[in-house]
């Protein structure tokens, strides 16, 4: 089955008066292991895709399931539960927490786990280790490059060990060398280690690193290389 599911889901926003229609009936399925991107121009539904997927955001018609199971039938604390088990999140600003060292910053999503504080600090090495920053576990982030920042957040999203890792715009804030960089290191975890990623870009040259290419634009879907030549058609 797939890790999550979305059926002719469509998101209306409303200003006022003024109504937006940011998703328009869009159906895919993310599988286990894939390796995708989502792109599109600026304003084109790409946050607001991520969003659904990972139950941040509800659909105003359609459905999304997730792990088989329909999230319109989860309260809201069942669906916190899920979500915080089963996907890791990344932001193109990092969202570090400047007081905290990188291993700290990377234990505060085990904080609901109920594990030891030793446990923690484990997992949380571990994580490092896999992003490759096990000599700066101790650093705060204003001591670590654009590039290592985004790794201790990769670092963070990895540390529950979730099914899926959502990336808005990950490589926004990084230069051309670091952005790479960052790609091949999700798609190494990917191989590796077998993490489901779907990220957002608008940066065509990263297209190339990934298995699979939804492409929207005006809130609908394009193109989806993983889906059938049938549906590609329409
Ligand atoms: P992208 O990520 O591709 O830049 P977004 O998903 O952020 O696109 O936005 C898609 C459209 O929905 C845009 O027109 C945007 O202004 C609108 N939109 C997104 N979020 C909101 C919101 N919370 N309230 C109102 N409009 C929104
Ligand atoms: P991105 O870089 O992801 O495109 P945006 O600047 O489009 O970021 O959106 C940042 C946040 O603001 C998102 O959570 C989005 O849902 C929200 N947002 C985007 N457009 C609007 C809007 N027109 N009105 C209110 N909120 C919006």
């Amino acid at each position: 089955t797939n890790v999550v599911e979305l059926s002719s889901v469509s998101k209306r926003f409303k200003l006022g008066t003024t109504e937006v229609d940011a998703l328009k009936e869009i159906s895919l399925g993310i599988r286990k292991n894939d390796f995708a991107a989502i792109t599109g121009p600026s304003g084109s539904g790409k946050s607001t895709l991520l969003n659904l997927i990972g139950c941040l955001d509800v659909p105003t018609s359609g459905e999304v399931k997730i792990s088989g199971t329909r999230t319109s039938d989860l309260d809201e604390k069942a669906l916190d539960k899920l979500r915080s088990r089963a996907i890791g999140f990344i932001f193109q600003s990092f969202n570090l927490i400047p007081v905290l060292k990188a291993v700290e910053n990377v234990m505060l999503p085990l904080q609901l786990h109920g594990l030891k504080a030793q446990q923690m600090r484990e997992q949380a090495e571990h994580a490092l280790r896999q992003v490759g920053l096990e000599h700066y576990i101790d650093h705060l982030p204003d001591q670590l490059s654009g590039g290592q920042r985004q790794r201790v957040s990769i670092a963070r999203a990895l540390v529950t060990k979730p099914n899926l890792v959502l990336a808005d715009e990950p490589t926004a804030n990084l230069d051309s060398s670091n952005s790479e960089a960052i790609i091949e290191l999700m798609r190494k975890l990917n191989k590796e280690s077998g993490v489901t990623f779907v990220f957002s870009t608008h940066d065509a040259s990263l297209l190339g690193k990934v298995d699979r290419i939804i492409r929207i634009r005006d809130g609908k879907l394009q193109e989806d290389t993983a889906a059938a030549p049938l549906k590609k058609a329409l």
